[in-house]
């Protein structure tokens, strides 16, 4: 193809020295087995599985944005092939891509980019049911804050449900004003007073939660407006798919409906007069690293956190809903260990860059558990696992659960892992597929929440972040 050949040619010239100086190791030659994309909002990756391990270098070309990769020891084969036809439209971060042999055991991808990225690439050694594994991130060159996409979100749903009034007058609605400790109540305040939308809701989302302490609980307090935010944590997505059912069902689409159905109905409510509003860790099916789900909700400053699972067990007998919290003295059964030792491999199975900063800060952030996030939590699983009973679904047992789950460690925010039912089970596989019983759970689950509420109202909480 002398068309290829001539885009190569301008590549390289284009400054990618580094590709050519690479010592090409004499390895034994891997296959390539499978290619996979998750396109997600937060990054995009690409997952190329092979046989053996692969080395690879890559270089990133600045206008218009590419990304090259090279992969040694290798030969152009059709499973790699798959990968152009796999970029979809939508994808946030790349438009199309390139494969090549480059050279005789070189095989290059040249993605082109909608933007430019802040790549990571790196490998994962077998586990679960995969092979070797390279893995490419393409991150935004600056990172989404989460608290900036629930804004977003808010301000969209805000502007449909108040339709052409609101957008042809131009008048700020009537806001109260909330009380510090509340980023998104805070932002909404100062965007719906301030004239012109000009500036970006980045300049003011970077600022630091403010330490400002919250005035004493009372029935003034209680009155005002806040805007309650529950964290919904849907288990897995991406790489991970979690347990998967006899029929094939994955655990990690049930829960996104699961969290979906339960989102309606959060954001349809509110707390004595206080509007609540659902933030989703993942919306789409890419894989959010354990410690990353804990610090999206830290950022929002959640009020509740809600990781949702439907997990298989060593028998397909066992059956029932289960809800946990976290122990900081070791699980309340053997089961309960066991569940959260298989959740905590979520991210070997996902795949996580363990090199990187962020990885070590949540390591950090994973021993500040406290008793009284713990009391907190007890207290919302106990609500919840009585909702629960009321819909007649089996428990399987009857009160709420502890261990050391990774993904409820945030340490101020009451976090409650719920086991929906058991995928490994046909009959609750089947229940779980069902809209009927989709629902059935997310109104016990927002039952429970807000009868946790009702005992426990949000503004007699503290926040300190
Ligand atoms: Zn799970």
């Amino acid at each position: 193809m002398k068309a290829g050949q001539l885009k190569r040619r301008v590549l390289l010239q284009g400054g990618s020295i580094a590709l050519l100086l690479g010592v090409h190791e004499i390895a034994r030659g891997a296959t390539i087995v499978a290619v996979r994309v998750w396109p997600a909002a937060d990054y995009t990756r690409v997952t190329v599985e092979s046989d053996g391990r692969l080395n690879s270098q890559q270089l990133v070309v600045g206008s218009p944005p590419r990304l090259a990769v090279d992969l040694d020891g290798i030969q152009l084969n059709p499973a790699l092939r798959e990968l152009v036809g796999k970029i979809k439209p939508d994808d946030p971060y790349i438009n199309g891509l390139r494969v090549g042999q480059f050279a005789p055991s070189v095989v290059r991808i040249v993605f082109d980019l909608k933007q430019s990225v802040a790549p990571q690439v790196f490998s994962l050694a077998p586990v679960a049911a995969y092979q070797h594994r390279l893995v490419l991130d393409l991150y935004p060159q600056q990172a989404l804050d989460p608290l900036e996409a629930l804004i977003a979100e808010r301000l969209r749903d805000a502007s449909k449900a108040t339709g052409r009034d609101a957008a042809t007058a131009g008048s700020a609605p009537r806001t109260p004003t909330p009380p510090a400790g509340d980023p998104l109540g805070e932002w909404m305040a100062q965007q719906s007073t301030r004239p012109p939308p000009s500036s970006p809701p980045a300049q003011v989302l970077v600022v630091p939660a403010p330490v400002t302490p919250l005035p004493p609980p009372s029935a003034t307090a209680s009155r005002t407006d806040r805007i309650i935010i529950v964290a919904l944590d849907p288990g897995h997505g991406g790489e991970d798919p979690g347990a998967i059912g006899p029929n094939g069902t994955r655990e990690k689409d049930i829960v996104l409906q699961v969290a979906h159905r339960l989102r309606d109905r959060i954001n349809a409510s509110s707390v004595n007069g206080n509007p609540m509003r659902a933030f989703l860790t993942r919306d789409a099916d890419f894989f959010v690293p354990l410690g990353t789900r804990v610090q999206k909700a830290r950022r929002v400053q959640a009020d509740l956190f809600v990781s949702i699972h439907a997990d298989a067990f060593t028998t397909p007998e066992a059956r029932g809903a289960s809800v946990f919290a976290l122990s900081q003295t070791g699980a309340s059964s053997s089961a309960a260990r066991w569940l959260a030792n298989k959740e905590n491999q979520a991210d070997k199975v996902g795949g996580v860059n363990v090199g990187t900063h962020e990885v070590q800060v949540q390591r950090a952030l994973l021993d500040m558990s406290t008793t009284a996030q713990i009391n907190d939590s007890l207290k919302l699983g106990g609500a919840m696992l009585g909702e629960i009973r009321g819909i007649g679904a089996r428990l399987h047992k009857p009160q709420v659960e502890q261990a050391g789950f990774a993904v409820l460690k945030a340490p101020d925010i009451p976090s409650v892992l719920v086991e929906t039912a058991f995928i490994s089970n046909p009959e609750e596989e089947a229940k779980l597929r069902s809209v009927a019983y989709q629902e059935d759970l997310a109104d016990a689950l927002m039952r429970g929440i807000q009868r946790y509420f009702a005992q426990n109202p949000p503004l007699a909480r503290s926040r300190q972040l």
